[in-house]
């Protein structure tokens, strides 16, 4: 029997945010395993945790207390090296207001990532177009995201993240702001790619419609774990 990867695994993990002399509890003793080489998503009502959840896991947010094995690498006390080292190779974030430069256009902004990965100008010139083509927006890489639709920047914003080929796309509700069709096609090109590329993707969403393409669909309520 095949063993089942764990890209996550999370350990008694508690997360406050502080507010003047007020703490407040937003991630109470939380116990999860996120699949890897799979589609996992995270649902839970507004004020939940998920956004807090998912930058803990993107290194965006550090860690209060509790354990968390990345890859089987415990990430809990990494060195800043080490950090920014999985924060630019194998973590692609996807935010939900798409994070784009506003000077670049849709090539520059995927080509400026992968500058930072010191990768040959081939290999960014190959990455980059194949990433476009997977979200169907190769015709439009020269328009700056003025130019172009939200589903559209929204679509850069994922080959930006496809195009790193990390372990692990990490995407806070990012088919939100879509209509359910333009949603939709953008939830095949991320099944697809899980699958073409055995990585995994992790999303927060309210919408069955994105829980029907997750192996895996957690639901969080007040930083807890619901069936
Ligand atoms: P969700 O994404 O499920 O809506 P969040 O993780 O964004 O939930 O927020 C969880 C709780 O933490 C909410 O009550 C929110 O108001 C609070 N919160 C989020 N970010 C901060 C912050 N930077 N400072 C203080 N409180 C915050
Ligand atoms: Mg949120």
């Amino acid at each position: 029997m095949k063993e089942e990867i764990i890209l996550y695994k999370i350990e008694d993990l508690i997360f406050s945010y502080t507010l003047g002399r007020e703490k407040m509890e937003v991630i109470s003793r939380l116990n999860l395993e996120i699949p890897g080489e799979a589609l996992s998503t995270i649902s839970g009502p507004s004020g939940s945790g998920k956004s807090t959840l998912l930058n803990i896991l993107g290194l965006i947010e550090p860690l209060q207390r509790g354990r968390i094995l990345f890859k089987n690498e415990d990430i809990t006390a990494l060195t800043e090296i080490r950090k920014n080292y999985i924060r630019k190779f194998q973590i692609g974030f996807i935010f939900q207001q798409f994070h784009l430069n506003p000077t670049l256009t849709a090539e520059e902004n995927i080509n400026y990532f992968l500058f930072r990965q010191n990768l040959p100008k081939k290999e960014i010139r190959e990455r980059c177009e194949e990433a476009l083509e997977a979200v169907h927006l190769w015709e439009h890489r020269k328009k700056r995201p003025s130019e172009l639709s939200g589903g559209q920047k929204q679509r850069v914003a994922i080959a930006r993240a496809m195009a790193k080929r990390p372990a692990v796309i990490i995407g806070d509700e990012p088919t939100a702001n879509l209509d359910q069709k333009t949603g939709y096609g953008i939830m095949e090109v991320l099944a697809k790619w899980v699958e073409s590329r055995k990585s995994s993707i992790i999303l927060t969403t309210h919408d069955s419609m994105v829980q029907s393409f997750g192996k895996q669909n957690f639901h969080l309520q007040d930083g807890r774990l619901r069936r």
